[in-house]
């Protein structure tokens, strides 16, 4: 039987060998007394590697957004999102339900950027009808896309003019600065404290491309984090000998960043196979991720395809269209036998 190909997240990797070692090697203390060496020597590396005064390492991406929401604003205030960010709609309505802070979602362009016009008119006059509104947040990659730089600096210095906060859910910072660094032949570790510059705060996932077990840093100004310390305490996130886990995020942070360009080429590969598929739309591939759809007389069998790679082996997500995730644990062999697949599916 041949291993299993998984598509459904980036979040799907067992730590390598390598990174077990690093592991079970970490010197470790107790974080909640801020003295396990592995979990500092983590949220140094990431801050100066972004660009930021500090950074707090968080169990999870849900909590590092929700800790970066409530510590930029107060009751009763407002954040600017997209319809589809995660810390607007995958994240249970933290920031509302828990920190009593508004979302203002708006549509998505086609691109995935939120409109310069749209965030304008969506920031509420200083009266007393109107939650105050004081954070914009983007996010990025989203949706698989790197935004544009250019976009980033725009829309952050609206923000800005405004008097608005800024916060990047960066769970994927790093493919979108390989997406970056393809193009500029910067480094994706430049492309992604560039992309970072723009930002107040920014949140970064090490669960998910990069490879590591569990966890998250949340990046800013020293006082930022501060607050952001408190938030994390009253959530229930501090860890104690949380430099097992601050160890496999530093090793990732230290040798799969750049890989993170082979999960892009395993994504245009498969989007290349499927092109030509008959009851297939298959999307632009983005960085590590692939969205296609059922068409014609194939539409509702979204299911029965996802049954069917299943018995080959295959995993993926099938809820209303059809991903396809790349990380470490794919290779080109499981990307064929994925074509291959669909194939038998779609065209028998
Ligand atoms: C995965 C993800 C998160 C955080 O998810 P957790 O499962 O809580 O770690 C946040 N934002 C985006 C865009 C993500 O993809």
């Amino acid at each position: 039987m041949s291993p299993l190909v998984d598509l459904r997240s980036d979040t799907v990797t067992r730590p390598t060998a390598a990174m077990r070692a690093a592991m079970m090697a970490a010197p470790l203390g107790d974080d909640v007394f801020g003295d396990d060496p592995s979990v500092n020597a983590l949220q140094d590396t990431i801050a100066s590697m972004l660009g930021f005064e500090a950074a707090l390492f968080m169990p999870t991406g849900t909590q590092s957004n929700f800790c970066g929401i409530v510590s930029h604003c107060q009751r009763g205030d407002e954040y600017i999102v997209g319809q589809m960010a995660h810390c607007y709609r995958w994240e249970g309505g933290g920031a509302a339900v828990l920190g009593s802070v508004q979302p203002q979602p708006l549509a998505h362009q086609e691109d995935g950027t939120l409109s310069l016009a749209d965030i304008e008119a969506s920031i509420k006059p200083d009266d007393a009808h109107f939650a105050r509104t004081r954070l914009l947040a983007l996010e990025n990659t989203i949706g698989g896309r790197s935004l544009p730089v250019a976009y980033l600096e725009q829309a952050t210095a609206l923000a800005r003019a405004h008097g608005l906060q800024t916060h990047l859910d960066g769970a994927r910072l790093f493919n979108a600065a390989v997406a970056v660094a393809a193009t500029t032949g910067q480094s994706p570790q430049h492309e992604g404290r560039h992309i970072a510059s723009f930002f107040d705060s920014t949140s970064v996932c090490f669960s998910k491309g990069l490879g590591a077990p569990i966890g998250s840093a949340l990046c800013g100004s020293r006082e930022f984090i501060a607050r952001a310390h408190r938030i994390r305490k009253m959530a229930g996130g501090g860890l104690r000998q949380a430099g097992l886990l601050a160890a496999a995020a530093s090793h990732a942070l230290e040798h799969h960043i750049d890989r993170l360009a082979h999960d892009h080429a395993l994504i245009t590969q498969l989007a290349a196979g499927l092109a030509n598929l008959p009851g297939l739309k298959v999307a632009t591939p983005h960085t590590n991720i692939l969205f296609a759809d059922l068409t014609g007389p194939a539409q509702h069998q979204i299911t029965a395809l996802v049954a069917h790679l299943q018995s080959r082996g295959i995993l993926i997500t099938g809820l209303y269209r059809l991903r396809f995730v790349t990380h470490l644990d794919v290779d080109a062999e499981g990307i064929e036998r994925t074509i291959t697949a669909m194939r038998e599916f779609l065209a028998p």
